[in-house]
């Protein structure tokens, strides 16, 4: 393969929602956010770290979520969403591949993001092992939309070669 060839990066798009469910804890991009219900479905139901894994794993074309991490596999309830993250980011740096940044959109009724964007944008920065300013945490209500019993994250990444000395 010719060096112009393999330079061209490679980007990713993950999506994915999940109900709102009372008595569950709602983790989003990692954090616990305070609120009286949390996501209910795939392990912790984090689905800002689901739609990462997803975009993650769609830029090399190494399939999604499910190919790893079956959700009728009883393992994998309530587990640390996180460690989705770890497997994809591994599969990712095997391709030769490193992430240059990450863009996200979350939209749910409630609770507000904002107050929690810099803690979430941190904690993801740290799963993947890149700054902070490398990390964009939107979110958006559903206006109307009737989407508001769910959370919907949607997640772009994109991939530069790894650069060998
Ligand atoms: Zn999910």
């Amino acid at each position: 393969m010719s060096s112009e060839v393999s330079r061209i990066p490679r980007i990713g798009f993950g999506w994915d929602s999940h109900e709102f469910q009372t008595g569950v804890p709602l983790k989003i991009g990692g954090v616990t956010l305070p609120h009286h219900s949390g996501l209910a479905g795939h392990s912790d139901g984090d689905v800002l770290l689901h739609a990462l894994t997803d975009a993650l794993l769609g830029a090399v074309a190494a399939g999604d979520i499910g190919t790893y991490f079956p959700p009728t596999d009883p393992k994998w309830k309530g587990a640390d969403s996180a460690v989705f993250v770890r497997e994809a980011l591994r599969l990712v740096s095997e391709a030769g591949y490193a992430v240059g940044n990450v863009d996200s959109t979350l939209i749910l009724a409630a609770p507000k993001i904002g107050p929690h964007a810099a803690a979430i944008q941190k904690k993801v920065a740290d799963l993947l092992g890149i700054e902070p300013t490398r990390v964009g945490i939107k979110a958006k209500t559903p206006e109307g939309m009737g989407t508001d019993h769910a959370a919907i994250a949607h997640v772009a990444v994109l991939l530069t070669e790894i650069s060998w000395p």
